[in-house]
């Protein structure tokens, strides 16, 4: 087993080292998980929320550690590292006062003549082993935070998070162990593994079902190997999220809310302001009201909250992403009105392009990093048109005075969550089911389907009938078939 270096991007030092685990130590790690699943499923519902209620409890008290170990690992500012720690901390928070609804029997009705003297129930069952493997732009909320719900319905979980920012997954699966430990709860509930690529196949080759947030190309892969296993996998995709932004909207607050969501995290995020479409009215007054403020944010290394804005490309390889885009609309006859090509491959300056069309690959690329294209647009229709030009569909956002106009065009656009006036919170909204559609994914955080993923369902069916045989069993006789086929006329032929 070798070992792989952490590097702080911001300052190119290396921050910590973990073993690059092979084929056979994740086949250990999964072996335990599998031993400890039985034991933690009988917990039950109360004794695994013990556990997690101190396991949270034990992160808040312990918070500037972890949000150490994030800025050291993705060099993003402070208040980056606190979005994770937050959003983790809520999806904790939610599945704690929820899952024990979705871990309970749930009565099924069996109206229609086949139900007839029949009751049925649905029980919930955990899979077993969860392989949740994770992306690097918020290492704890991604991995940890989506297995949260696994863990309350049963399951045990072996997390994989990305090989750029492993350090932070690791120190809560330590801080897991210690408080389950400290519990009498079993060992190996939630375990890590870390390294590459080669390690997150090998957990997708052993585990029960796969909770998975990361591209879409790393996404198809491992759907392939769930149906060839015939496990169960969810499926947090990237997006390439449009914005529209209609004449009668408030310019100052959507420049303010597209430099943030656009911005936020070195926009590395999955649900940013990929590209935006403003109608033409106002397009030139939003450009420079976005300019305004994207050209003065701060993108230099900072220590400590409100010493930065925004954060460096935290994978290799990112700025080239970023610079493909802007050279490529450059190219093709784009302006940047702030920014432009990236002088600093670690830093690359925020940067607003104008006079952009979908011929180029920053409005059909998701590109992940700190550029913010606005095209200019007719009217509503050719926005929603444009909108829908994309094989992705996470997030949307619509900004209007007009609350039903937005709602109204909301529903036209094709993606899993559309906001009108906001944008990337309602991830925070732990019973908002958050998923993508098309290339963007299957399954979704939150809501039942954030904790149905992670439970087999099974049916039980009970017959109360008091007669010693159903009229439709053998042997068949005449005056019975034909008293049911005049029955199939009288209940289907109406
Ligand atoms: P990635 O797909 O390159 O890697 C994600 C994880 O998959 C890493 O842990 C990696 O080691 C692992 N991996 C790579 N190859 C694998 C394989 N063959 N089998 C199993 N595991 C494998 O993604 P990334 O670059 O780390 O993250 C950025 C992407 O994540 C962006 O596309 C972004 O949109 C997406 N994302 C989506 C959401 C969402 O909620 N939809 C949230 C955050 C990020």
């Amino acid at each position: 087993m070798s070992d792989l270096d952490v590097i702080d991007p911001a300052t190119g030092r290396v921050v910590g080292r973990v073993p690059s685990m092979t084929a056979d130590d994740v086949t250990k790690a999964v072996d335990l998980a599998r031993r400890a699943q039985p034991a933690w499923a009988a917990l039950g519902v109360d004794g695994r929320h013990e556990v997690l209620r101190r396991v949270r409890r034990e992160i808040v008290s312990r918070r500037a550690e972890l949000r150490d170990v994030l800025v050291a690992e993705s060099g993003k500012p402070w208040e980056d590292a606190q979005a994770d720690l937050l959003l983790t901390l809520s999806m904790m928070a939610h599945w704690e006062s929820n899952a024990a609804a979705a871990c309970a029997d749930e009565s099924l009705s069996t109206r229609g003549v086949w139900g007839l003297g029949r009751r049925a129930a649905a029980t919930y069952h955990p899979h077993g082993v969860v392989g949740a493997i994770g992306p690097w732009n918020f290492p704890v909320a991604l991995t940890f935070g989506d297995a949260v719900a696994a863990l309350h319905a049963g399951n045990t979980v072996v997390l994989k998070p990305s090989e750029v920012t492993p350090l932070s997954t690791r120190w809560v699966a330590e801080v897991f162990a210690e408080q389950a430990r400290a519990l009498d709860a079993p060992d190996h509930v939630l375990s890590c593994v870390t390294g590459d690529g080669a390690t997150g196949a090998a957990l997708v080759a052993e585990v029960d079902m796969v909770q998975f947030t990361g591209s879409v190309r790393t996404g198809r892969v491992i759907a392939h190997a769930c149906i060839d296993r015939s496990i169960p996998c969810s499926l947090e995709l990237g997006g390439k999220d449009p914005w529209i932004v209609l004449a009668d909207a408030d310019l100052d607050r959507v420049a303010a809310a597209a430099t943030h969501y656009g911005l936020f995290n070195g926009g590395q995020v999955c649900m940013s302001a990929e590209r935006i479409y403003v109608e033409d009215a106002v397009h030139d007054a939003f450009v420079e009201r976005l300019a305004a403020r994207v050209s003065t944010l701060r993108t230099v290394a900072g220590s400590g909250p409100g010493t930065t804005d925004v954060a460096p490309m935290i994978a290799p390889g990112q700025v080239d992403v970023v610079t493909a885009h802007i050279r490529d609309a450059l190219d093709k006859g784009a302006r940047a009105v702030t920014g432009g090509l990236p002088a600093d491959v670690v830093h690359p300056a925020p940067t607003v392009l104008v006079d952009v069309d979908h011929t180029m690959a920053c409005m059909t690329e998701e590109t992940f990093g700190p550029t913010i294209p606005v095209m200019r647009v007719h009217d509503v229709d050719q926005a929603v048109a444009l909108a829908n030009d994309s094989a992705f569909g996470l997030t949307a956002s619509v900004w209007t005075r007009d609350l039903a106009r937005g709602r109204a065009i909301a529903r036209r656009i094709n993606a899993g969550t559309v906001s009108v006036n906001d944008a990337q919170l309602h991830v925070g909204i732990g019973h908002l089911p958050m998923g993508g559609v098309g290339a963007s994914g299957t399954g979704a955080r939150g809501g039942m389907d954030g904790i149905r993923k992670f439970q087999q369902r099974r049916v039980v069916v009970t017959n109360r009938s008091p007669l010693g045989r159903e009229l439709s069993w053998l042997p068949y006789g005449r005056t019975v078939s034909a008293a049911l086929d005049r029955a199939v006329g009288l209940l289907y032929g109406r």
